[in-house]
C-alpha cells in the first residue's frame, strides 16, 4: 500500500496554512523549481527590506487591515484604531533527534529573535494579555511561545533568548516533564525512524501495510499517522500506541534526556522565561470524555504550580486546531482558572479577542530576516476574526477530511 494514507489533504484548510505548508516542503526540495520560487520570494522580501518598503508596510499595518467581503477578489483596506498582537509559536530549536517532525537550526532561530528585537515591540504573554484587556498600548506587539518543553529549549534557545532579552513562554506537557518521557506522538515518529526498511503493519483504519523508505518518507508517514490518531478516540489511540510499541522496540538512548528537567526550568525562570500548561499527556482534547478534559487541564495546572511554586495562568491546546480542541475545552480552561489559552489557528489578536481562544503563527521556517519580517507585517495586515472552535460534540469515530488532516503534527 502507498505510504500516503487515504486522507483528504485539507480542502477546508485556509489558504495561508496551505501556503505555509508548501513553503515548508519547498525547503526540503533543494534544486527544485519550487525551491527556486521560494528563493525568488526571499529575494523580493530583501528588496522590500533594503528599499524601505518593509518599514512602510509596518507603518500601514499599524493603522490599517485588509478585509474581503467574499464578493470581490480585491480586499478592502480598513483603518483600525486598536493595536494588534501576534503570538509566535515554536515547537523546538535544534536539528537532532526527537522531535523528528520539526527542525530549526539555532542560527536561524537567533536571526529571527535578533530581527524581532530590532524591529518590533516584544512583550511577554502576560503583558500581551494585559494589553488585550486594557487597550491603550503604544502599538502592535509580538510575543514568543514554545510548546511541549523539549530540552533543546534549554540548550539552544535559552542563550539566544537571554542575549536578545525575549520574555518567552514555554507550555509544558506536565506528565512528560515529571516522568522525563516524550509524548505518544514522538514515540510514533521514533518507531518509524528505527523500524527496518520494508513493510510495516499499521493496524488502523485507512493505513494497513506500508513500505518504509527514506528518513523523510518516514517522517511523512508519521505526520499522516499522527494526524489520523489526533482524530481517534483516546482509548482506541492508546491501544494502537501500545500495540505499535510492541511491534517496534524503541532505543532507550534516543528517548533519554529529550524533555526539560525541573532544574533546567528553574534556571530558565531565573532568566526571565515564563511557563504555562500544555495538559498532562498531550491528547487531542476533542477525543476525550468531558471529565478527562477537565482532568488534563486542572491536574496539569496543579502539578506545575506545585513544582514552580507560583500560579500557572496560561494554557496551550495540544495540536491546537479547532477540531483538536473540541467544543468544551475553552469553557474548561476558563473554569480551571487559566488567564489565557492559545490555539495554533493562524492569525493575530486584538483588544476584544477571546483570551481563551488566541491565535498563533509559526514562522520558524523563514531563513531570511527580510522574509521573516515581511511575513509578520503581512499577518498584521490580515483581519483578526476569532478562531472558531466547534460548538457541537465531535463524532466518536474518526473524522477525515477536516481542516488540517494530513498537515504536520506541530503544536
Ligand atoms: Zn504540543
Amino acid at each position: 500500500m502507498s505510504a500516503q494514507f487515504q486522507i483528504d489533504q485539507g480542502s477546508a484548510a485556509s489558504d495561508r496554512e496551505q501556503r505555509h505548508a508548501a513553503q515548508t516542503v519547498d525547503v526540503c526540495q533543494s534544486g527544485s523549481l519550487k525551491n527556486r520560487e521560494f528563493r525568488w520570494r526571499e529575494s523580493v522580501a530583501q528588496v522590500a527590506y533594503y528599499s524601505g518598503a518593509l518599514n512602510l508596510l509596518g507603518w500601514i499595518s499599524q493603522r490599517y487591515e485588509l478585509q474581503s467581503d467574499g464578493r470581490s477578489w480585491r480586499p478592502a483596506i480598513h483603518r483600525v484604531a486598536s493595536p494588534k498582537f501576534l503570538i509566535l509559536c515554536y515547537p523546538r530549536v535544534g536539528t537532532e533527534g526527537i522531535p523528528y517532525y520539526c527542525t530549526l537550526p539555532t542560527p536561524q532561530f537567533e536571526m529571527q529573535m535578533k530581527f524581532l528585537r530590532e524591529h518590533f515591540r516584544v512583550v511577554s504573554l502576560g503583558e500581551l494579555c494585559e494589553e488585550l484587556m486594557n487597550p491603550g498600548s503604544p502599538g502592535n506587539a509580538v510575543a514568543v511561545t514554545f510548546d511541549d518543553g523539549y530540552s533543546d529549549l534549554y540548550t539552544y534557545a535559552l542563550p539566544v533568548l537571554r542575549k536578545y532579552e525575549i520574555p518567552a513562554t514555554v507550555y509544558l506537557t506536565a506528565d512528560c516533564i515529571e516522568s522525563g518521557e516524550v509524548a505518544w506522538y514522538d514515540k510514533i515518529f521514533l518507531a518509524l525512524q528505527v523500524a527496518p526498511a520494508g513493510p510495516l503493519d499499521i493496524p488502523i483504519r485507512g493505513a494497513g501495510r506500508i513500505e518504509l523508505g527514506s528518513p523523510q518518507q518516514r517522517i511523512d508517514v508519521g505526520s499522516q499517522l499522527v494526524s489520523v490518531l489526533r482524530q481517534t478516540p483516546a482509548l482506541e489511540r492508546n491501544r494502537f500506541c501500545a500495540d505499535f510499541e510492541r511491534q517496534v522496540s524503541l532505543p532507550a538512548g534516543k528517548l533519554a534526556g529529550r524533555m526539560l528537567t525541573w532544574k533546567q526550568i528553574d534556571e530558565m525562570r531565573s532568566a526571565g522565561i515564563f511557563f504555562g500548561s500544555h495538559t498532562l499527556s498531550h491528547p487531542a482534547l476533542s477525543q476525550l470524555a468531558a471529565e478527562d478534559v477537565e482532568r488534563e487541564l486542572r491536574e496539569s495546572k496543579s502539578l506545575l504550580e506545585s513544582r514552580l511554586g507560583e500560579p500557572v495562568l496560561d494554557f496551550a491546546y495540544p495540536f491546537g486546531k479547532p477540531q483538536d480542541c473540541g467544543p468544551i475545552a475553552e469553557a474548561v480552561a476558563a473554569r480551571c482558572g487559566y488567564r489565557s489559552a492559545v490555539t495554533t489557528t493562524w492569525g493575530i489578536n486584538r483588544p476584544g479577542s477571546n483570551l481563551h481562544n488566541l491565535r498563533r503563527v509559526q514562522l520558524g521556517d523563514e531563513r531570511v530576516p527580510a522574509k521573516f519580517g515581511l511575513q509578520i507585517q503581512k499577518t498584521f495586515l490580515m483581519p483578526s476574526e476569532p478562531a472558531v472552535l466547534p460548538r457541537t460534540p465531535n463524532s466518536p469515530i474518526m473524522n477525515r477530511g477536516r481542516a488540517d488532516s494530513g498537515t504536520l503534527v506541530r503544536g
